[in-house]
């Protein structure tokens, strides 16, 4: 088969690889019907994620058929269509048991596939502890609709959850790329008073005005007195740090009003500084990431009942044999380009 693999720094190729088989009793196979490029793969490419393993086949969003199953595998069956979680956890250990399932003690536990193991930009994958990594898709729920559950979207989920936000907050998101447009979504579902989102991108806030009108949006360089302007207690009572850029944490726990949660969801490329006498006396709330992605039934029933759609995100749709030309659009934000969707070869 087919699969998108991390030969090097700097390089991913397409390459011919056996299929995928069955290796513990926990395992599921599935067949790719659709899946994405995230930026976190762009980070494997670039060498700054110094777990992932040269040769693995890259790609941990996906949603496709259950082809088979290992003996101990119960809540899904070949021919189930599901999304595919970016981490593998048993289920078991303390932190799963908590819901903390990022720091899963497993060997394989936390984001394996497409880093550790071979991942999704392929046509098949095996997925471990399948009964945690899998969610069945409900009928009335197209591929295309559940394609970011398992990771931008769980990610969104977690951390406007892990936020506490309530209806009279005035609550900023940082960064209006795939992973902010889903962080907006599900901020929206907690009915605060105002949404602030920041971007640099001047078409990516474009792209949230025209989605979601009643969101405010303002670039970099006035965050900090808009987002006085538009608060009630001299700053924003949550804030969501899900760009990741040079100055952005700095602005997030500058723009949140004392007593605030900052909620980082970002991963860095470099080390951030936390300046505690600058920010003494403010009293802040720190919360730091990586996602806990253990709610994809809830995200699925959400998108069932119309309160999630992040399809407007999929702008590209490349087959699996030109993923290698989605790759130049997708790391050259070439064309408007927001997330590309991946669909199978199969009968082209
Ligand atoms: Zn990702
Ligand atoms: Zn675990």
């Amino acid at each position: 088969m087919l699969a998108c693999t991390y030969i090097e720094k700097g390089k991913f190729q397409l390459v011919e690889k056996p299929k995928p088989v069955l290796q513990n009793d926990r395992d599921a196979i599935v067949r790719v019907t659709l899946g994405s490029i995230c930026t976190s793969d762009l980070h494997i490419k670039h060498g700054s994620v110094p777990k992932a393993v040269p040769g693995i086949t890259v790609g941990h969003e996906m949603v496709g058929v259950v082809e088979a199953v290992g003996a101990a595998v119960a809540s899904v069956k070949p021919g189930d269509r599901v999304t595919v979680n970016v981490e593998t956890f048993c289920g078991q250990c303390f932190f799963c048991k908590n819901g903390w399932v990022n720091n899963c003690t497993d060997e394989n536990g936390g984001w394996a596939l497409g880093c550790r193991i071979d991942g999704g930009q392929a046509e098949y994958v095996r997925v471990p502890y399948a009964d945690q990594g899998l969610n069945k898709i409900p009928d009335s729920v197209t591929d295309e609709q559940a394609l970011f559950v398992g990771d931008v979207l769980a990610t969104g989920y977690w951390a406007a959850q892990i936020s506490e936000i309530r209806n009279s907050d005035t609550v900023l998101v940082i960064g209006a790329g795939p992973t902010g447009i889903c962080t907006l979504q599900c901020v929206r579902l907690m009915e605060p008073k105002r949404i602030i989102v920041c971007d640099k991108d001047e078409q990516r806030l474009q792209f949230v005005r025209k989605n979601y009108p009643e969101v405010l949006t303002v670039g970099p360089e006035n965050v900090l007195e808009f987002v006085k302007e538009h608060s009630c207690h001299n700053g924003a009572d949550a804030v969501l740090e899900v760009a990741g850029g040079k100055d952005t944490f700095k602005m997030a726990w500058e723009c949140a009003r004392p007593n605030a949660v900052v909620t980082v969801v970002a991963l860095y490329e470099e080390a951030q500084a936390l300046p505690l006498p600058e920010m003494y006396g403010k009293n802040l709330i720190f919360k730091t990431g990586g996602v806990d992605g253990c709610r994809c039934d809830e995200i699925l029933r959400l998108i069932e009942s119309g309160k999630i759609d992040t399809t407007p995100l999929i702008t590209h749709t490349y087959p699996l044999r030109q993923i290698e030309e989605a790759y130049r659009i997708f790391e050259n934000k070439l064309d408007g380009v927001i997330k590309i969707a991946i669909t199978a070869d199969e009968g082209e």
